[in-house]
């Protein structure tokens, strides 16, 4: 007989169809912050943890609020609040991968910049699960579309980003709503004394969990650089010229300033997006559609506009300008160097932020190594560009495409090799899709004139 090992799912009061599901995902061990939480989740008492994205925590409250689900009552009974819709996209698919352990589980996404009306119907349908956002959940409560009354368990996903982003009143007032009798899981990667505050206010007797290490010693290269504040620019330029990494997100102070370092580097044939608070949800996503298929090397972002992305192989984290507070550091380069790959975080420090770099050797507990700017290697005609072009299609998820509609009508009638085509994204009224430069022409040209799912469409370069 297999003697289960210590971090085993099987050792957990799951049902053996979340168990089977388990092994078909393929996960065989519990993460840390799966370990430490899952057995106090599954005993029923609240928990707060602190644990960044990509440390599993999603199956860490997904499988929580799973286990205690009653499919046949068609009642909302998880209630999952998230920072932004990314996030809770990113969240909603995890669960459902979870959920396919339990016949007829519906989950549904209550996310702002989307349609009420579907969310609506969906709620009318009946959904165990809601993801969403608070702006639109609140929607939802005040037009008693949604109603709380059933609920088990009570998710704040990142709510040190819900309460930075303006959350708070929101939040309370969904709380409200919520049977005191109910679980509440609460997840922040930090722990400023505002979630302190929340925690007191809304948990009963919460048992904390803390995952150690935010990344193994290591993995991440971590370089400062102090220059004076009029070369910053011309640092970032050679610190792109050296390195060359192929994906990249450039941390920024504010809206301005990301706007300035997209410009200066696309100025210097360096292909670069900004994301920020002011972009409409229309422009982010296609930003980040843009991004995470491989059409845009370079992302220039905020904190707070850049959280909840997953993008996978990010090869750098680049500081323009150091965060304040060191935790929000750690938080920026954890982006890098994940699954296993070595990371790169290159920080650009002016004499005046040197204090923010000792604070930041204070909290890691490691000397920080500072590099001069002398040592990087400046390149003549150098340039990073994107390897794939995205091209944007005007039908969407209600013409009833789907991924495998654009995949085929590429491959098949306008005869393109599959190795070509990247990412396909499906949104309600457009679709994107990901070809390799060398093929963009064609598969433009088939697009555009061709038809898809028995209907014309029309097709153009999002990227230029
Ligand atoms: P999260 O931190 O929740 O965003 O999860 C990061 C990634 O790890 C997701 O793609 C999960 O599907 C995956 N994951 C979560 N738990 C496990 C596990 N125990 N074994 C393997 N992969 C996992």
């Amino acid at each position: 007989m297999k003697v289960p090992l210590e971090n085993d799912f099987a050792n957990l009061e799951l049902s053996s169809g979340l168990l089977e599901n388990l092994k078909t995902l393929g996960y065989e061990q519990m993460t840390p912050i799966q370990a430490q939480s899952l057995p106090v989740v599954l005993r029923g008492q609240d928990i707060r943890a602190q644990a960044k994205t990509g440390s599993g925590k999603t199956a860490a409250f997904g499988l929580g609020l799973l286990a205690k689900l009653n499919p046949d009552h068609r009642r909302v009974q998880a209630l999952v609040l998230c920072p932004t819709r990314e996030l809770a996209d990113q969240v909603s698919k995890e669960i459902r991968r979870l959920a396919q352990g339990i016949p007829n589980v519906k989950l549904v996404s209550l996310c702002g910049g989307k349609p009420f009306g579907p969310q609506k119907g969906s709620l009318q349908h009946g959904a165990h699960i809601a993801v969403g956002t608070p702006g639109r959940v609140l929607d939802h409560l005040s037009k008693n579309t949604l109603r709380l009354d059933n609920l088990l368990t009570l998710v704040l996903d990142e709510a040190d980003r819900m309460l930075d982003m303006g959350f708070a009143d929101d939040m309370q007032q969904i709380i409200q709503r919520a049977p005191t009798a109910r679980q509440t899981l609460l997840f922040s990667a930090t722990y400023p004394a505002s979630i302190q505050t929340l925690s007191r206010r809304i948990q009963k007797d919460p048992a904390t969990v803390v995952v150690e290490s935010q990344h193994k010693p290591g993995t991440i290269e971590q370089l400062f650089y102090e220059v004076k504040k009029h070369e910053r620019n011309n640092t970032l330029l050679a610190l792109f010229e050296h390195y060359q990494p192929e994906s990249t997100i450039v941390f920024c102070h504010t809206k301005i300033q990301c706007a300035e370092v997209a410009q200066l580097l696309t100025q210097n044939k360096i292909s670069a997006l900004a994301i920020h608070g002011d972009l409409e949800q229309r422009e982010r996503d296609r930003v980040l559609i843009q991004f995470a298929n491989g059409s845009c090397p370079v992302l220039v972002g905020t904190d707070v506009a850049a959280r909840g992305l997953d993008i996978k192989s990010l090869t750098a984290v680049i500081n323009y300008e150091l965060p304040h507070d060191p935790e929000v550091y750690v938080h920026r380069i954890g982006r890098t160097g994940r699954a296993g790959a070595t990371g790169l975080a290159l920080s650009i420090a002016t004499p005046g932020d040197m204090v923010r770099v000792k604070a930041i050797e204070e909290f890691t507990n490691e000397p920080a190594v500072c590099d001069v700017y002398e040592s990087l290697n400046r390149q003549d005609s150098f340039k990073i560009y994107g390897h794939m072009t995205t091209l944007e299609i005007n039908a969407g998820r209600k013409s009833k495409i789907r991924p495998g509609d654009v995949l085929g009508s590429l491959t098949g009638d306008a005869g393109l090799p599959g190795s070509v085509v990247g990412k396909i994204d499906i949104f309600e009224q457009a679709s994107f899709v990901a070809i390799e430069n060398s093929a963009a022409a064609q598969a433009l040209e088939y697009l555009d004139h061709g038809r898809l799912k028995g209907r014309t469409v029309r097709a153009r370069r999002l990227s230029d």
